[in-house]
């Protein structure tokens, strides 16, 4: 006979156990797009500690739309290389032009960052970062409801030595600094130039503030690149430039 407070109470523990467990990280990622979840990917497997905070309901961020809600996305051949590392598929339409299913390449993507080891909670956003001398020490989290019903909760923090801004167009997480003068305020994405864009975009992730890291169009946003519509070989490339830069410096 299956006993309804026994199934709440095995939700209620283990997610309690499972946030407890991320209270201190070594790496937050705020937003599970195609950026993100590479870096996670990569970190977890690495034996970072490693918690994803997303604030829908499922992870991808813009992955899912395609093109104008077409959903199938193109790689170019080095963002190919890493689809195939995630066992996911392309078929090569034009020369050097992959067209990849959407949501093949989100479930994908989410699976092997989940088998790796990146914990990923979600409805649950960063509506603010900790700072502690002169360094980004974590995030201030709520749900993503808490928000919208503009309730007046207060929020917690998670602590970690690295955070990551994927919040793809927001640059939510950097904003938060910018808007407070600590960091240069957000350029703003530029025009679209796809050849640009790609470039820029992994040319840009990196670190913008001691503990903070930018990925994804984060990183465009903030320091100006062109937008490069619905090519995602930069975001992939992207979340790989940051695992490093972050291993290297947690790991020097
Ligand atoms: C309006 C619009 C315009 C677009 N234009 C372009 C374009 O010009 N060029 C282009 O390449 N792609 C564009 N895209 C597609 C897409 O956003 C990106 O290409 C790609 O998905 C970006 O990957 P990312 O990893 O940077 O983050 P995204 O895929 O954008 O994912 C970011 C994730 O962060 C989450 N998030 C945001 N804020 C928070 C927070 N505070 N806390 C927790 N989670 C948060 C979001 O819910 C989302 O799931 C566009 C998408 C939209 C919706």
């Amino acid at each position: 006979m299956l006993d309804e407070a026994e199934i709440s109470q095995v939700i209620i523990e283990s997610f309690s156990q499972k946030l407890i467990a991320h209270l201190r990280n070594d790496v937050v990622i705020v937003g599970g797009g195609p950026s993100g979840l590479v870096l996670g990917e990569r970190l977890a497997r690495a034996g970072f500690r490693t918690a994803l905070f997303e604030s829908r309901l499922a992870t991808g961020g813009g992955v899912w739309g395609g093109g104008m809600l077409m959903n199938q996305i193109v790689l170019q051949e080095e963002g190919m290389a890493i689809a195939r590392e995630y066992g996911i598929r392309g078929t090569e339409h034009r020369p050097g032009y992959w067209a990849v299913d959407a949501v093949a390449m989100t479930a994908k993507l989410t699976a092997a960052a989940v088998d790796a080891g990146l914990v990923i909670f979600n409805g649950i956003e960063a509506e603010d970062v900790a700072v502690k001398n002169d360094r980004v020490d974590g995030i201030v989290i709520n749900w993503s409801l808490v928000r919208t019903s503009t309730l007046p909760v207060d929020p917690l923090l998670v602590q970690s030595r690295i955070t990551v801004d994927s919040t793809g167009h927001p640059s939510a997480v950097v904003n938060m600094l910018a808007s407070r003068g600590i960091i240069p305020p957000a350029r703003g994405e530029a025009p679209m130039n796809c050849e640009a864009g790609e470039r820029m975009t992994v040319e840009h992730t990196g670190c913008v503030y001691p503990g903070l890291y930018v990925t994804g169009m984060a990183a465009c946003g903030y320091h100006g690149s062109s937008r490069m519509g619905p090519i995602f070989g930069g975001m992939l490339l992207s979340g790989v430039k940051a695992a490093e830069a972050i291993t290297r410096e947690l790991r020097p």
